[in-house]
């Protein structure tokens, strides 16, 4: 009986722990991307700022077009992360957040700490 009690006990702290774990990886992932949706919104304004015209000379032209595509590139895979972490504020909604997309395991907490957008495990990620 005793032990029955302790189990129930230790279940019901899983749960909560479960819970809370859950609470923090969904505020990290919601500011995340609140900071993504506004590099995109500034970013996007930026490159439609930068004009081509003639008072300008040649060098500079092109400097404002290379930084142009890397603003680009950059506003692409900021748009590509805000995609993936939409997708895993939506895995904690349906309870899937955590596992790994291709394996199944358990993603390990310190991966989901630095990347907390992570699909696949750090074996699987690794293609071993
Ligand atoms: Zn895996």
């Amino acid at each position: 009986m005793q032990g029955i009690v302790c189990w129930g006990t230790w279940l019901i702290l899983f749960a909560e722990m479960d819970e809370q774990r859950r609470k923090y990886f969904q505020k990290k992932l919601q500011a995340l991307a609140e900071d993504l949706r506004a590099d995109i919104e500034t970013g996007g304004e930026g490159t439609q700022t930068i004009q081509l015209d003639t008072s300008i000379g040649r060098l500079s032209r092109m400097d404002a077009m290379q930084s142009q595509q890397m603003a680009l590139e950059l506003r692409r895979r900021q748009q590509n992360q805000l995609l993936r972490v939409e997708n895993a504020l939506k895995r904690i909604e349906i309870g899937t957040f955590g596992g790994c997309a291709r394996c199944g395991k358990a993603i390990a907490e310190d991966r989901l700490e630095v990347q907390p957008d992570a699909v696949v495990c750090i074996q699987c990620a690794e293609g071993s």
